[in-house]
């Protein structure tokens, strides 16, 4: 098989966010383009109540140093917020963490008038934050949708009590009923659930009941990821000391179960492990797998911005000390060679079920032995002019394969 040739339509086309895409499927090609050229800011709120024994994100629980001092790194965010050389308009924007929602109304008021006030942000901008159900009141949400937050992403991982806390979570699966119902009395039209499959003791009987009360609340967006084992947490000692890990074929089986009904219920994958309902993909995640720009401000944060890659430091008390000396808190950069952005470009768009156009690379990976092997397995062919990865499972092989694509094959 040899790629078809691309569409023809010419990026112009897609250049500004605009309501027209809401109506498109989420797994549209068009929509995918259009997401190139938006740009989007990520903030990155460190602290959580406390440590989840399989998480290795830079986070600050609140009994270790710094897990309090949430007012000094708010100031701290909006200097750095106020430092961005190269702003402009945005049109998404994510507060992740961590665990965003332990900050006051108050200051997360004071980061999004940040933004606005250095960056301007679109009228019709996503602005999405991530929540524990256990911080979510009715009030909390009333005050987030004045600020002017219109999305909200849940880590509700399970609704299986005993799987919540082998996960190290502290809210109940009511709970986390509760959270929806107050977003959605305080008008939220976007709400995302959150869904970890694979703990260890999870039953096929358990992951069925989670999945199918997920989709009985009706979120507009569903994530589901296999749980893994990183290095440095409680949970990879644990294993490395005899715990059961996570069984990599029963998490297969649970992957598809969740794709099967999510589709059932009308929601649509548009990413290995993301479904939505037409006009509520999260614009802020699909922008950074077209490889749009970015700002991200934060500890241990990236962007990408004109080719550069840049990271912030990833220690607490360093980057506040950095940002309160008056300099940009970076501790590293690259700048991606045209090779090396086509080839991330490819890689990350083969996560798509819109698939990524081949560009310099997808020629030279499908003629390659390794690429012919995988189109006769089944595992990629072509659609509308872009290469599509047809069995999601495999993504991650397939992209590690496009790593033998040399310049020289270009
Ligand atoms: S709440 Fe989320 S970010 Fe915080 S420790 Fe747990 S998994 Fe990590």
């Amino acid at each position: 098989m040899s790629p078809e040739p691309e569409s023809g339509i010419p990026d112009t086309q897609y250049s500004v966010l605009s309501t027209q895409y809401g109506d498109e499927s989420p797994d549209s090609p068009v929509l995918a383009e259009a997401a190139r050229s938006w740009r989007s800011a990520y903030v990155h709120i460190p602290f959580c109540a406390r440590r989840c024994p399989y998480c290795d994100f830079a986070v600050v629980a609140a009994d270790e140093a710094g897990g309090m001092d949430t007012r000094r790194y708010v100031d701290a965010l909006v200097a750095e917020i106020d430092m961005e050389p190269d702003p402009s308009e945005l049109h998404a924007v994510n507060l992740g963490g961590g665990t965003p929602t332990r900050l006051r109304p108050v200051d997360l008021a004071r980061i999004i008038d940040s933004l606005d006030h250095r960056f301007g942000i679109a009228d019709d901008a996503e602005i999405s934050i991530e929540a524990n159900p256990e911080d979510w009141t009715p009030a909390f949400a009333r005050d987030l949708r004045r600020i002017g937050f219109d999305r909200v992403s849940f880590g509700i991982q399970s609704f299986d009590p005993a799987v919540l806390e082998a996960l190290g979570r502290t809210h109940s699966p009511r709970e986390a009923e509760q959270a929806i119902e107050a977003a959605r009395s305080a008008d939220f039209s976007n709400v995302n659930i959150d869904l970890i499959y694979g703990t260890p003791g999870e039953t096929d009987e358990s992951w069925r009941r989670s999945v199918d009360r997920a989709i009985e609340l009706d979120p507009e967006h569903l994530s589901s990821y296999a749980l893994t084992v990183e290095g440095g947490t409680a949970l990879s000692r644990a294993v490395l000391a005899g715990a059961p890990a996570p069984d990599p074929d029963q998490q297969a089986d649970r992957y598809e179960h969740v794709d099967e009904a999510a589709r059932s219920a009308g929601l649509v994958r548009y990413e290995v492990s993301n479904w939505a309902r037409p006009g509520h993909i999260c614009r802020y995640n699909l922008s950074t797998w077209m490889m749009g720009e970015f700002s991200a401000f934060g500890t241990g944060t990236h962007d990408h911005r004109g080719g550069v890659r840049a990271r912030n430091i990833r220690r607490l008390d360093a980057y506040l000390d950095r940002v309160e000396m008056g300099a940009r808190p970076r501790s590293g950069s690259e700048c991606l060679d045209e090779f090396d952005s086509e080839r991330e470009r490819f890689m990350v768009g083969l996560r798509l079920a819109a698939g990524v156009r081949p560009g310099s690379i997808g020629g030279p990976f499908v003629a390659s032995d390794e690429g012919r092997r995988l189109v006769d397995a089944g595992v990629i062919g072509a659609r509308g002019g872009r290469v599509v990865v047809l069995k999601p499972l495999l993504t991650d092989l397939v992209a590690r394969s496009v790593l033998s694509v040399s310049p020289a094959d270009c």
